[in-house]
């Protein structure tokens, strides 16, 4: 993906407008997530020889075995999110930055956690050029950011055994957790908001499919 011109053509822009149509149509309302996804090239993020299918409601592999997410998961999983601009966000799983990109769009301070060494430098090299200022680190997304701890809000961007503790430990009062729960081929999207007291409430809103978070023993 670094290797891309980053050109934005009307025919992209003409695509992106389609697909966000279909995105609304299949019953995402935030108008700011929406208009994120319509400003933000998808294709940017993908490589060249897939420039062509930027623009379907499709996952798509970005190497390292991993995949972008379709855009109407990520869309599904921000508008989860009840963001607003200026909050303080922990994504787990930067991949392509695509997410991480449309949370920098919609006003949000991004921290962005990945797990494998090369995705971690290739996106690091392509959001220095695109410009957001994203926030990015190599790690175990379970252990969260101690240091720069707590966060208004953290997404998950691939499949959770459990819900990890010290993710849950590093929201504010009032803070949100979005994350697909699950072992098997299927998880359910919880939204885990924190009480003020520190007790939990958890939703669940369906079921998707992602690769599966990386333990100690991930391949860097
Ligand atoms: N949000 C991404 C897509 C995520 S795919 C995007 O917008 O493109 C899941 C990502 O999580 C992969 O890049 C994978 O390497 C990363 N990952 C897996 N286990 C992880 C862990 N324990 N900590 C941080 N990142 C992890």
């Amino acid at each position: 993906m670094t290797q891309l011109e980053m050109i934005d053509t009307y025919r992209h822009k003409g695509l992106r407008k389609q697909l966000v149509e279909g995105i609304r149509q299949k019953g995402i309302r935030d108008e700011s997530v929406l208009a994120a996804l319509e400003k933000i090239p998808r294709h940017y993020f993908m490589d060249s020889s897939f420039l062509e299918f930027a623009y379907q409601d499709k996952p798509f592999p970005i190497g390292s075995g991993q995949t972008i997410s379709q855009p109407f998961t990520v869309a599904f999983q921000t508008e989860l999110l009840q963001m607003k601009k200026g909050m303080k966000v922990l994504e787990i799983g930067t991949g392509s930055g695509y997410q991480a990109s449309v949370l920098a769009e919609m006003g949000a301070r991004v921290y962005s956690i990945e797990r494998q060494r090369k995705l971690y430098q290739k996106t690091k090299e392509f959001m220095t050029r695109l410009g957001y200022p994203v926030k990015l680190f190599l790690g175990d997304g379970y252990l969260g950011l101690p240091s720069f701890a707590p966060f208004d809000r953290i997404i998950i961007t691939a499949a959770a055994p459990e819900i990890p503790q010290p993710l849950v430990d590093q929201l504010k009062p009032g803070g949100i957790l979005v994350v697909p729960h699950g072992k098997d081929d299927i998880q359910h999207m919880l939204r885990i908001i924190k009480n003020a007291d520190g007790t939990t409430k958890e939703e669940s809103h369906g079921a998707f499919r992602f690769v599966p978070l990386l333990g100690d023993l991930g391949n860097d």
